[in-house]
């Protein structure tokens, strides 16, 4: 067992307000920090949906078990009050290096000499973030699956510098929040889940871009054949848009054509307000529960 009781989550968005709520959720106290009032708003619109949606997936989850974790979770705009008693951090801002980096700047003074500090990135490596945190042995990657409640997964990715002792302690804390950790033996862009899930996604990007069929066609094909649930843009919906921008133009490749234009058009989607399941649309349109309204 640890000892952590107090989490702290930095940046309440998709990934950030499920995984305080899961852990919330789970019995610990949460602090969550967003940027501004508006984000803190869109936050708890964000808590309300994730509660709704945990009660009807889930049998450990119900009104009253919601109720409970919304008064054990606190939302601020303060960042030092945000992780002033934080056993644990865990970082949810956009995957932009200078962003992450800078953000953990100010995370590492505030925080007590303690804290565990986890950044949730996607495709950035912890050693390109840990020594802004000022203490790179507590630093160590912790890489959440959308939809954190049904899909539980939590990689654990240490860096050369992180003393494994946290790795350790991360993994038991992960199995006390209800999550099921994997640990990865070292550092790999993009952990497991994204170096086998990004390429899958891609190829879908490539037959759309050229028009040889179709977005529900693909993810139809997808489905059956492979007897799964979701077909990669159902599940680029609940990735939501700006993060595959982000992963997008943070690889510093030079992009093929096709890529390029997909880009473009998530782009394109994020100005128009359909940037995922998060924004009730997408390539697919859903209801307030998250769920994909069929044609
Ligand atoms: P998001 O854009 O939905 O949320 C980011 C949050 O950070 C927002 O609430 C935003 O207000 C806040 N923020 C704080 N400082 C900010 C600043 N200076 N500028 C802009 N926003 C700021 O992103 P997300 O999808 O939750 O992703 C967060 C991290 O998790 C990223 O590193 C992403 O790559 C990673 N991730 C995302 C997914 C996914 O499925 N969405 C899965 C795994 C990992």
């Amino acid at each position: 067992m640890t000892d952590i009781k107090n989490v702290s989550v930095i940046g309440a968005g998709v990934l950030g307000a499920q995984i305080a709520f899961v852990v919330v959720q789970a019995g610990f106290k949460v602090t969550a920090w967003d940027i501004n009032d508006d984000a803190v708003e869109a936050a708890k619109g964000r808590f309300k949906s994730i509660g709704k949606s945990m009660i009807a997936d889930l049998d450990t989850a119900s009104e009253e078990s919601v109720a409970k974790a919304h008064e054990n979770l606190s939302l601020t705009t303060d960042m030092e009050a945000a992780v002033a008693e934080a056993d644990i951090i865990i970082e949810a801002v956009p995957e932009k290096l200078d962003l992450k980096r800078s953000t953990w700047e100010k995370l590492g003074k505030a925080a007590p000499s303690h804290t565990i500090l986890c950044t949730n990135t996607s495709s950035l490596l912890g050693s390109e973030i840990a020594d802004a945190s000022g203490d790179p042995k507590r630093f160590i990657n912790t890489h959440f699956a959308n939809r954190v409640w049904v899909k539980n997964i939590v990689e654990i990715m240490p860096n050369p510098e992180t003393d494994l002792k946290y790795r350790d302690i991360v993994e038991e804390f992960a199995h006390e929040a209800d999550l099921a950790p994997v640990v990865l033996k070292k550092e790999q862009r993009a952990y497991l889940l994204n170096t086998m899930m990004v390429p899958f996604l891609q190829a879908a990007q490539y037959l759309y871009v050229n028009d040889v069929a179709d977005v529900d066609q693909i993810d139809k094909d997808w489905r059956i054949a492979m007897s799964t649930e979701v077909g990669p843009f159902e599940i680029m919906d609940m990735i939501g848009m700006r993060s595959i921008v982000n992963v997008a133009e943070g690889s510093g490749e030079d992009q093929p054509e096709w890529k390029k234009k997909f880009t473009e058009i998530a782009k394109q989607m994020i100005e128009e307000g359909r940037s995922g399941q998060g924004d009730g649309e997408g390539f697919y349109k859903y209801d307030d529960n998250g769920n994909k309204i069929e044609k």
